[in-house]
């Protein structure tokens, strides 16, 4: 079993429940177990700035699958809820980035672990530290020292 950590974030077709019902889909995947999620989060949007806030959560996985099923099924979760995708960094129905994946450190095209923005993000940071604040990130350090470096921006729990 490794411990694997799932960011969500959604700004389309009422978010709320995107992520809620992600949540409960990555608790169904084959050969895992959800242990824990945060809770919901609004963030304002990067890039272009005519779209609506975000609602982001991070989910907490134990699982047998290998990094890239794991990475294939939650591909395979964003497409089922009909992604769409306008432009980059725009908005989206779903979104689900494998963050961390034991102390696994990969860098490919298809997947890089840690994922190359978590220590900079305060919408993915803030979540995580909620659950799993003493967790280090490979090659960046704990969690709860990245989220103290982090500005919330204009980060809301809900
Ligand atoms: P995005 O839609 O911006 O999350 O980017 C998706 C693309 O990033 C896909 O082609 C993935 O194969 C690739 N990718 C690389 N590393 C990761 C990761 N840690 N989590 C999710 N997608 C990743």
């Amino acid at each position: 079993m490794v411990r694997a950590y799932i960011g969500l974030g959604s700004n389309l077709n009422q978010p709320q429940e995107q992520v809620c019902q992600a949540l409960a889909e990555l608790a169904a995947l084959p050969q895992t177990r959800r242990v824990a999620h945060s809770k919901l989060y609004r963030s304002a949007p990067m890039g272009p700035q005519d779209q609506p806030d975000y609602i982001n959560a991070v989910a907490v996985l134990d699982t047998e699958l290998g990094p890239f099923d794991l990475l294939a099924k939650l591909q395979a979760i964003e497409q089922s809820h009909h992604r769409v995708r306008k432009r980059h960094w725009g908005e989206r129905t779903l979104d689900l980035d494998l963050l961390l994946y034991g102390d696994l450190e990969i860098a490919t095209e298809k997947l890089t672990l840690p994922h190359s923005q978590l220590h900079e993000r305060a919408f993915v940071l803030y979540p995580l530290a909620e659950i799993a604040s003493h967790v280090v990130v490979p090659g960046r350090g704990r969690v709860i020292d990245l989220a103290q470096c982090c500005s919330p921006q204009d980060l809301q729990r809900l």
